[in-house]
């Protein structure tokens, strides 16, 4: 183990920071919630993958192999998370006249194009909860066994009240079952319900819902809550390490997940419940219905109404690193130039910082302390914004070394080279947007054209100042023109 110190974990089940202990010394066994691959990915998406992936990277490189898996929910999310409504799915399918299939796969594929792009490792098993309706029949079976579901008109729903009875409904997310009740009403299609608060675990498929199976019910499909306990347990056990996802889906998603595994399995599934903060755009909650829901493909061309400029996906990356996963994350255009700004300060630091030159007996410049103090914070839980703030102390270090206002000795160079190797690139994930030699070519060949293309407007020349925009378009290049002027991104 590289570690310095014991890697402690905020757990969402005792709400406070634990060691984390797994249950193989060398193994550890991680379960994120993935997307609902039904339109386009945002910030919203961005932040548990880049999270999430952050925890993946630490893992490995304290030396645990990790198993992770990730999920692509495709069917049995319906709207609002309730139990009635249709499915996000199936919707967009109607909509785009498209089989259900088609949109899966197209957003699946957006969705894995942009996460690249943020450089998100790829986990170790991506299953599709289309993929696995037996095992999820086969857990839907052991809890109607077990007593803890019911039968009811081809839907099978789970008996919260009696689960809490015996065990605890509530014990994640802090909910007791008397505010459940006086908070839930009674609305249409859910009388068939002995209360409001029970949850589908198999929904019987109305005449036209496309998706749907054969059980011993009815043909239909599973409820949302059960793909994740299914494959969880499907590929890391009865009881596994780590199991993260957004803070929204604490309640009901997991609290659902925890009751439907412990009576399936007789176990609690997860030892550490990890939940990672929401986005917010100027404040607001950011959502679809909002109106105010930027896409990932939005912040790289700019092409929004919300947004001054393109934003490239390591700045977006380096955006989201700056806050602790459990804290906030407020976006705005100047938050944004700021993470760009810092991110090229520290890829600047980078590029100086291989071409120092060691001196002997140049003054003690404590690498070892800064090196140390990057272990700390990621082991108190992830504490990125920690991280950044001692690889900015040590940009300024590299930045004096450079200016001569102090020198830096042999072994101490080298400390400072691998303190960027490991922290910046291996466990950030951070990269070189671009090979600086090519980016500053292109970078002023584009600013020749777009000052001919300012000139030809100036002086009216309409026809040429299209021509020039669409033949960069024909390249993939947007020009927008802003009140700074003009920017272009590559599309
Ligand atoms: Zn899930």
């Amino acid at each position: 183990m590289k570690q310095q110190q014991p890697l402690h974990i905020y757990n969402s089940l005792s709400r406070k920071k634990e060691l984390f202990k797994p249950l193989n010394p060398n193994h550890v066994g991680m379960y994120v919630c993935g997307p609902t691959v039904y339109g386009d990915s945002h910030l919203g998406h961005a932040r548990p993958a880049i999270t999430f992936d952050l925890v993946f990277r630490y893992l490995q490189h304290i030396g645990y192999k990790v198993r992770y898996v990730r999920n692509i929910t495709d069917v049995g999310h319906l709207e609002n998370d309730a139990d009635h409504g249709e499915d996000k799915i199936a919707k967009k399918a109607r909509l785009e006249v498209l089989e259900p299939m088609e949109i899966v796969q197209r957003y699946t594929i957006g969705y894995h194009k942009n996460m690249d792009a943020l450089n998100v490792l790829r986990p170790s098993i991506e299953p599709h909860a289309s993929g696995h309706i037996i095992e999820q029949i086969e857990m839907v079976k052991k809890i109607i066994e077990k007593g803890y579901a019911y039968v009811s008109n081809g839907s099978v729903y789970f008996d919260v009240e009696k689960y809490d009875r015996n065990f605890d409904y509530g014990v994640l997310s802090g909910r007791k079952i008397d505010e459940l009740i006086s908070n839930t009403r009674e609305l249409s299609g859910q009388s068939e319900k002995r209360n409001s608060f029970d949850f589908a675990i198999w929904k019987k498929a109305e005449s036209g819902h496309i998706m749907r199976w054969p059980s011993p019910w009815s043909d239909g499909f599973p409820g949302w809550h059960m793909e994740c306990s299914a494959m969880g347990y499907k590929y890391l056990g009865e009881t596994f390490d780590i199991h993260g996802g957004g803070m929204d889906l604490l309640f009901p998603h997991h609290e659902s997940e925890i009751a439907q595994s412990t009576i399936a399995n007789e176990k609690s599934p997860v030892r550490y419940w990890m939940h990672n903060n929401m986005v917010t755009i100027n404040g607001k909650k950011m959502g679809k219905s909002l109106g105010n829901a930027v896409s990932l493909d939005d912040f790289f061309t700019g092409n929004h109404p919300l947004l001054e400029k393109a934003y490239t996906p390591m700045t977006i990356r380096f955006f989201i690193l700056q806050a602790q996963y459990r804290s906030t994350l407020d976006f705005s255009n100047e938050a944004l130039v700021a993470a760009e700004k810092g991110l090229k300060r520290l890829m600047e630091a980078n590029d100086t910082l291989q071409k120092l030159t060691a001196t002997p007996n140049a003054p003690n410049q404590e690498i070892d302390r800064l090196l140390k103090a990057c272990y700390e914070a990621m082991n108190d839980d992830f504490n990125s914004p920690i991280v950044i703030a001692n690889l900015f102390e040590a940009a300024h270090i590299i930045n004096a070394v450079k200016d001569g206002h102090t020198a830096i000795n042999f072994e101490e160079l080298e400390l400072l080279k691998k303190l960027f190797q490991v922290f910046v690139f291996e466990i950030l994930g951070l990269q070189e947007s671009q090979k600086s030699d090519d980016k500053s070519v292109v970078d002023g060949l584009l600013e020749t054209i777009i000052q001919l293309r300012q000139e030809a407007r100036a002086r009216k020349d309409f026809a040429t100042s299209d021509v020039i925009r669409d033949k960069l378009q024909a390249l993939k290049i947007v020009l927008k023109d802003g009140k700074d002027g003009t920017t272009w991104t590559l599309n």
